[in-house]
């Protein structure tokens, strides 16, 4: 008899989740298996939204952001009653093998779930904010970082054209990840994110300097986790420059998914997959150092995320006021 496998996206969507799941149902596929979808995350599994996925239900679909099935928050996926309704609905299908993907949060309510039903699982990473401990690398962070380069370098035309401080605000909740690498990459002046503290005060001297020597306009990237309208307050106040802010938003999290996010999903989905078929029942699939591995929930939850300190104390050397070029 054919094994059944499910897929459903929990918490936020990011681009690669389609890519994700056209992987998902061909090599189930390869693999002798029956694919089945469930909708709208685990509000889907508590509502029976599972159905049987085809070829023709991923074709065209690697291309689009966002994820076809759905994803949801669900409150009562917390409470026992609806797990045990979750595990019931799993189990008329015959499932008895689920990949996730999610969010730390959403794999801590799948180790739950697993250990009251004994459905097995994977949770796959995937969200924008690369804030996940214990993976280096989240699906869908590339594609966002490309549409923050996008939106920079636009940006970036109309501040030299008009010569204005533009203070832009990237999405990241706690982690100055998405902020960081786009600051880098794109050339700004000014990066302002939870892990590198400064007190902007400290760059008067310097910028005034600048402005003395001809720089006419500023590019600030500030983590949603910090003040931007203060930043840009700051410009106007103290350097008499018209400044406005661009709160990116969620701009971030769509787009056609980067040939890396492509390529992430294909790679997880298949080693998730090969896992659940070798009988490893409740993991992570974490990608380190170039190679992926497996971890519990545990591990993955242990320790809050911490942005790699190579490369902190490279952005401290390009961005801490001591450091400005006067
Ligand atoms: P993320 O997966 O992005 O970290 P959340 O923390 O919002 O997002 O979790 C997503 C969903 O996972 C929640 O809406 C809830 O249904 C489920 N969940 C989270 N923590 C638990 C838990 N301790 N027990 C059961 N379910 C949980």
């Amino acid at each position: 008899m054919k094994q059944n496998i499910a897929i459903l996206c929990s918490g936020g969507d990011v681009s690669g989740m389609n890519p994700a799941l056209k992987r998902f149902v061909e090599y189930a596929y390869a693999k002798g298996m029956q694919p089945y979808f469930v909708r709208n995350g685990y509000e889907g599994l508590i509502d029976n939204q599972i159905t049987p996925a085809s070829y023709r239900d991923v074709s065209g679909i690697i291309t689009r952001g966002g994820t076809k099935i759905g994803s949801a928050r669900s409150k009562r996926f917390m409470e026992p009653a609806f797990r045990s309704l979750a595990a019931e609905n799993l189990k008329s299908h015959g499932i008895d093998k689920l990949v996730v993907l999610g969010g730390d949060g959403s794999f801590r309510g799948m180790e739950r779930f697993y250990h009251e039903s004994g459905i097995a699982f994977c949770g796959i990473p995937s969200t924008i904010d690369n804030d996940i401990n214990g993976t280096d690398y989240c699906l869908g962070v590339d594609t966002a970082l490309g549409v923050i380069k996008e939106a920079i370098d636009q940006i970036r035309d109309t501040a030299s054209s008009f010569h204005r401080a533009f203070v832009i605000e990237t999405m990241g909740r706690n982690c100055g990840y998405l902020a960081l690498i786009s600051a880098i990459t794109s050339g700004a002046e000014m990066c302002l994110i939870p892990e590198i503290p400064i007190d902007i005060h400290e760059y008067t001297d310097c910028y005034r300097s600048q402005i003395e020597k001809g720089r006419d306009y500023f590019i600030a990237i500030v983590s949603e986790a910090l003040n931007s309208n203060e930043v840009s307050q700051w410009f106007e106040k103290e350097l008499g420059f018209e400044s406005r802010v661009t709160v990116l938003g969620h701009i971030q999290r769509g787009g056609n998914p980067s040939v890396y996010d492509r390529l992430m999903a294909y790679k997880f989905v298949t080693y998730a997959i090969d896992a659940l078929i070798e009988g490893q029942n409740h993991f992570i699939i974490c990608y380190n150092k170039s190679h992926f591995n497996f971890k519990t929930i545990d591990e993955v939850a242990l320790h809050p995320y911490q942005l790699d300190e190579e490369l902190l104390t490279l952005a401290r050397e390009q961005f801490l006021p001591s450091h400005c070029q006067m």
